[in-house]
């Protein structure tokens, strides 16, 4: 029930004070996609339930998944796949490279460096660096384009690790990986241990309030814990000795954040004015986030409507984005095979295996260019210009897409 008080602790603070948001019911794991030996077996799910903390304004899930069972299969996200992402990090890069002066003697970690996609523009300008992830795949893929990776979970051991080699950083980098830690203090605290006196912790995460505005439900899934807003990131960082003094807002993921976290206390004119919209919204209250369950249904509703029409006109219906995105929307609104074709990705890894839960195919994108099916429901619509723009062929030929959210629309 929405707004009833919740038998646990906050993430962040260990406060008692949570009230239920949203409950999307049990789910499977949304990047354990199943291969055609398994799509008959069981399945595993865990409930997805999401609350609010009054005392430190934090959004989170109850459930937390054994990141072992969440991050070291054979995982099968490649940042490189994504243009979107890989010139994201380039611009991040170049910027923090001209404004501060790095050079041979600087060093630069980042934490879930995945394929070494961001690091690799480090590494052409000369600069050494550290990558730490903890899945084998993505590793290899590092080090096979040469850039120094350790296979391994960050936190306060390793932290501590590195500071006793002398390995501290000048700047480091942590892209949508706040959000996906179990043990915030540990994580928070091992990067205060990592970093110099003047370095700057360069993080990514995903901003709740593009999430609520835009009725993102689909982007909340076992692997994301915490849903950050300015101010419970301030309360965060603080609480840890390090200080959020900026802040700049991302189209990329839906609407990110990209903070800038220092050991002094200097926020800028921006991260005060950004606090300050915070405040006037309500964001550190529960109203702000009341609504967004019944919303969140409405958008269910409706989608379930349109593409049921579809079908009652005999319409053949595809989806493109085989991302964990995309098993939350399909299992949160129980849209299956009775509905969908099948789905492409670009990612190849992914080609041939099923979607969790509802055991959707997963085909190559040129599949719709060959097979025409009239519409396509985009559930990657965090990469909409991008893919609309691959897909220009298949739109000529009279093909639509389907976008999902803030509300389902046809284009
Ligand atoms: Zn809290």
């Amino acid at each position: 029930m929405i707004g009833e008080k919740v038998d646990a602790n906050c993430r962040a603070c260990r406060s008692s004070e949570l009230r239920s948001v949203l409950s999307l019911g049990n789910t499977p794991l949304a990047d354990a996609l199943v291969s055609s030996e398994e799509v008959d077996g069981p399945e595993a799910t865990y409930p997805l339930d999401v609350a609010f903390c009054s005392n430190c304004a934090l959004m989170q899930i109850l459930e937390t998944v054994p990141p072992e069972e969440l991050f070291c299969r054979d995982y099968p996200y490649f940042s490189s796949f994504s243009d979107t992402v890989v010139n994201n990090a380039k611009e991040n890069t170049e910027h923090l490279i001209a404004t501060r002066d790095l050079g041979k003697d600087s060093f630069v970690i980042e934490l879930a460096s995945n394929d070494g996609y961001l690091l690799q523009n480090y590494v052409k300008a000369g600069i050494p660096v550290l990558g730490i992830d903890p899945a084998d795949t993505v590793v290899k893929a590092a080090l096979d384009k040469g850039v120094p990776t350790l296979e391994r979970f960050f936190g306060l051991d390793l932290a501590r690790e590195l500071a006793e080699e002398g390995k501290k950083a000048d700047v480091i980098h942590g892209n949508n990986v706040l959000a996906h830690v179990a043990d915030l203090g540990g994580f928070v605290d091992g990067i205060a241990i990592a970093l110099k006196d003047d370095g700057v912790a360069v993080i990514e995460v995903p901003y709740v309030r593009d999430l609520i505005d835009h009725n993102e439900f689909d982007t909340i899934y076992h692997e994301h814990l915490c849903y950050f807003s300015v101010t419970a990131l301030t309360n965060l960082f603080r609480s840890h000795g390090l200080y959020l003094n900026d802040v700049k807002r991302l189209p990329i993921h839906g609407g990110s954040l990209r903070l800038f976290i220092e050991k002094k206390d200097a926020p800028t004119d921006y991260i005060k004015q950004v606090l300050a919209e915070e405040q006037e919204l309500g964001i550190d209250e529960f109203d702000y986030y009341r609504n967004f369950g019944q919303n969140v249904e409405k958008l269910i509703t409706g989608l379930r409507g349109l593409l049921g029409e579809l079908k009652a006109d005999g319409k053949r219906i595809a989806a493109y984005g085989a991302a964990a995105k995309g098993a939350t929307m399909l299992n949160c609104s129980k849209i299956g095979t009775d509905v969908l074709d099948y789905v492409v990705d670009r990612n190849v890894h992914k080609q041939g295996l099923f979607m969790p839960g509802v055991h959707v195919p997963i085909d190559a994108p040129e599949k719709l260019v060959e097979d025409m099916p009239d519409y396509v429901l985009l559930l990657a619509w965090n990469f909409k210009d991008e893919v609309l723009g691959q897909q220009a062929e298949f739109r000529d030929k009279g093909g639509k897409f389907v976008i999902p959210v803030p509300e389902p629309q046809v284009v």
